[in-house]
């Protein structure tokens, strides 16, 4: 069955026919190493540079604190290990919060093995890391804080200058992963005042396996990946032209456009979620409704398993989340719906809807129509479900 109605932006999304369009030239005709002498080389360099001046401008940074790495995973892997690494001598503790990507946690894990110490925030039933908590948990040993901007499942938005402000109050560098809200909402890093800070393409209409990593111009940090000196020492290996000219564009088109997509996106996003609570009984919104991102939406239905739902809309060409792209593929409970208070059953049922410039009105109003008959037959075979007067 052909795809017809894609609502899992937060996982990935189309390349923008304008950004493929704007790679094109960078495969045969010029695929000039940017570090080479002659003039073809020039030119992919220069290209190169007017993608990372477009990056800077939408996330107002200088150009010379924009480092493209392979994409948000790296970009996170970097900031955390980099800043570890960098900063052993003077301490060994990180703080980051509890419903961070994989990218960021296993990254924590992984260092946990060898010799650093972290704290895993808990946040309350909006998704929210109390600044109190990050106040009481810095020690002397504090060498870093990393908090996400936008949650990828839930969408909430955390208060990441306040956040940051407590960081320098103690001489700690500060890492946000912002990789749902860049190019989405705006995302100034000298408003923020943070130190790092990642991003990726694909998630905003770029091409994938390219992202990149803000740096404060006087913080430093150490390489993980080693070998020519790209990217002034920080990240070696010959650069992906066609996919950093690919997220410049995204980024340019995301600057001119993000304003009018957040009043088209968040019309739908609320109109959903009007229809589904009024046509589905017993539906929890997660993640707080006014600090969120205005293209997400997740909900837990309750009684029923939101991977049976996933199958029957997947049949009638719906393409939606469980959780988080990056662990549906496993039954354990999303680790984000979980530390924000949801019982097991209730992180089991749930859906995540995110939506993209590509999402139409008639598309929403399909899926109005087609979940809450998925739902009714899920639940009339539930044994947890005894009718619309709810459980018995
Ligand atoms: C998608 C995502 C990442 C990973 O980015 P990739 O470019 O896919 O490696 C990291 N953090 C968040 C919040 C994400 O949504």
């Amino acid at each position: 069955m052909e795809l017809k109605y894609y609502f899992d932006y937060n996982a990935t999304t189309p390349t923008d026919p304008r950004v493929v369009d704007e790679m094109r030239a960078y495969f045969s005709d010029n695929f000039h190493n940017p570090s080479s002498f002659y003039r073809r080389a020039g030119e992919a360099d220069y290209a190169v540079e007017t993608a990372r001046e477009k990056i800077a401008k939408l996330v107002n940074a200088e150009s010379r604190e924009i480092f493209f790495t392979a994409g948000g995973t790296e970009s996170d892997n970097l900031a955390v290990q980099g800043t570890a690494y960098q900063l052993k001598e003077k301490g060994n503790h990180i703080i980051t919060s509890q419903i961070e990507h994989p990218a960021i946690l296993k990254t924590c894990k992984h260092l946990e093995k060898n010799g650093f110490e972290v704290t895993y925030l808990p946040v309350d039933k909006n998704g929210f890391v109390n600044p109190e908590h990050l106040i009481e948990s810095i020690k002397d040993t504090t060498i870093l804080i990393s908090i996400m901007h936008a949650n990828n499942e839930i969408g909430t938005i955390q208060p990441i200058k306040e956040l940051a402000a407590i960081a320098h109050g103690k001489g700690v560098l500060f890492h946000t992963d912002a990789v749902q809200s860049t190019g989405k909402i705006p995302v100034d890093v000298k408003e923020l005042d943070v130190d790092l800070m990642s991003f990726s393409s694909h998630k905003i209409y770029g091409p994938k396996g390219v992202g990149g990593l803000y740096k404060k111009a006087k913080v430093k940090i150490t390489p993980i990946i080693f070998g020519g000196g790209h990217e002034k020492g920080l990240r070696a290996g010959t650069e992906n032209i066609h996919g950093i000219v690919g997220m410049g564009k995204a980024a340019e088109l995301a600057l001119l456009e993000m304003a009018q997509e957040e009043k088209t996106l968040r019309a739908l996003r609320d109109r959903l979620q009007k229809e589904i609570l009024a046509k589905i009984p017993e539906v929890i919104v997660n993640g707080d409704t006014d600090k969120r991102l205005y293209n997400t939406l997740n909900v837990s239905i309750k009684y029923i398993e939101g991977e049976s739902i996933l199958a029957m809309l997947d049949q009638q060409g719906f393409a939606l989340s469980s959780g988080s792209a990056c662990s549906s593929k496993s039954l354990d409970p999303s680790h984000v719906l979980l530390a924000i208070g949801l019982k097991h059953e209730d992180a089991h049922g749930s859906l995540r809807i995110s939506l993209g410039k590509y999402n139409t009105a008639e598309d929403v109003e399909k899926l109005i129509e087609a979940l809450p008959p998925v739902v009714e037959r899920l639940r009339s075979m539930s044994p947890f479900w005894k009718g619309s007067d709810g459980p018995g």
